[in-house]
């Protein structure tokens, strides 16, 4: 029998006339995402995605490749058939499992509310073959294996697993941002969840080489990698970022000077979004977790762009952030030993409460334009797929130091 997959969204997410573009969106993505693993072809059908599988497509390794593409709700590998009880009945009867359960249900979906049978009326007849020629007892509270049949206006698809995906919105729907992307916990997760808001994302990393080790590169790059699954751009910009601390750390007080790094990232961060299409910054702070993410520092940060910044995590709790992190695979990453550039020449105690005006004293003493021009020009743009040592090899040598 010629087999499909079948995609759900969460139609609850669509607001009339941005639906086809959503869906669009979303198939080209499961495309993408399914290269090479045998789908002949991606229709869009009213309410839900349709995939039509080679006849030597793996399932498994489809699900495995879209359990990771938000904008599902959830997705099953699927058998159709013509507009007919009968052919329903034995397709059914055809496919349906043997072993691995005891009870069953039938669960009819009528889309095509012209079809002359009512659901329960379907779920009645082919409950009654499947238990025939099954010998499996009918369960509708608490069944071991569901048969799902979708009745739409030109035929009708049936299954019998179903696969939860991730939900949100499918990325490529909300915009383009730039993330900024540190070797820490907090970062990836941000980048995390705005893909799932459906925004295309590309992240930027400073690092402090050549006065600490190249540790934090090496752990964003093998980050950027674990991200791409979920559909984050394939490459990471990397900015040398220890001169231009040198610099700050000869003019600036010491403890004004994590904000002033901050603001330097950021508008960097800033002309990089412009170079490369992102309207917005995202980064992984959250409201209080250290000094520099304190309300009066976080505005002090912020006046010195005029994109947005979003915070996706700005009132997560640090446990539920690490639990993302590690449900999402980049966790053990993070946790790797690594030279932060953010450590070079800063106090043990950063200031709390900077204020727009004292930071911008002192940076008055800085010549911030030629800054932020340097970190432009200098910065390398690295393709994750490229990386012929592999980054996991580097960061596994480093988990011994
Ligand atoms: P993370 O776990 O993401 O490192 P954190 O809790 O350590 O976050 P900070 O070090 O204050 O917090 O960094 C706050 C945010 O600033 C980070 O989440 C990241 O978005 C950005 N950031 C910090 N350092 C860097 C860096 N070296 N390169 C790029 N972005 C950075
Ligand atoms: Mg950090």
């Amino acid at each position: 029998m010629q087999r499909y997959v079948i995609i759900h969204y969460h139609e609850i997410a669509l607001k009339g006339r941005n639906r086809p573009r959503f869906e669009r969106q979303l198939l080209e993505n499961v495309l993408a995402r399914t290269e090479g693993l045998g789908v002949r072809a991606g229709r869009r059908l009213p309410g839900r995605l349709v995939l039509t599988l080679a006849p030597d497509a793996s399932w498994r390794a489809i699900r495995e490749r879209t359990e990771t593409v938000f904008g599902i709700a959830y997705l099953a590998h699927a058998y159709r058939t013509p507009l007919d009880l009968d052919a329903l009945r034995d397709a059914v009867v055809e496919a349906v499992p043997q072993e691995d359960y005891e009870t069953f249900a039938i669960d009819t979906k009528r889309g095509n509310k012209r079809f002359p049978l009512k659901s329960y009326e379907v779920n009645a007849d082919i409950g009654a073959a499947v238990e025939t020629h099954t010998g499996k007892a009918v369960d509708l509270d608490n069944p071991d294996l569901t048969v799902s049949i979708e009745i739409l206006y030109k035929q009708m698809f049936f299954f019998f697993d179903r696969v939860e995906g991730p939900g949100g919105l499918p990325v490529g729907v909300s915009g383009r941002v730039a993330c900024l992307l540190s070797g820490g916990i907090d970062s990836p997760v941000a980048v995390y969840s705005i893909l799932k808001r459906g925004c295309e994302a590309f992240c930027v990393h400073f690092h402090g080489h050549p006065y600490v080790t190249r540790t934090s590169e090496v752990k964003s790059i093998e980050l950027v990698r674990q991200l791409v699954r979920y559909g984050a751009s394939p490459y990471l910009w990397s900015v040398p970022f220890g001169p231009l601390q040198h610099e700050v750390m000869q003019r600036v007080p010491e403890k004004l000077r994590v904000v002033v790094y901050r603001r330097l990232m950021a508008r960097i961060g800033q002309r990089l979004a412009e170079q490369d299409g992102a309207a917005a910054l995202v980064t992984g702070e959250s409201l209080a977790q250290v000094a520099s993410q304190t309300l009066p520092n976080l505005a002090t940060i912020e006046s010195a762009v005029s994109i947005p910044i979003l915070r996706p995590l700005i009132a997560w709790d640090k446990v539920e952030i690490v639990r993302q992190a590690k449900a999402i695979d980049t966790y053990d990453i993070s946790i790797l030993p690594g030279e932060d550039c953010c450590q070079l020449f800063v106090p043990r105690h950063p200031a709390t409460a900077t204020t727009i005006v004292e930071v911008e004293e002192a940076e008055g003493r800085l010549d911030v334009e030629s800054l932020v021009t340097r970190g432009t020009e200098t910065v390398k743009r690295i393709d994750v797929r490229e990386m012929s040592v592999g980054a996991g090899e580097m960061l596994s040598a480093l988990a011994t130091f």
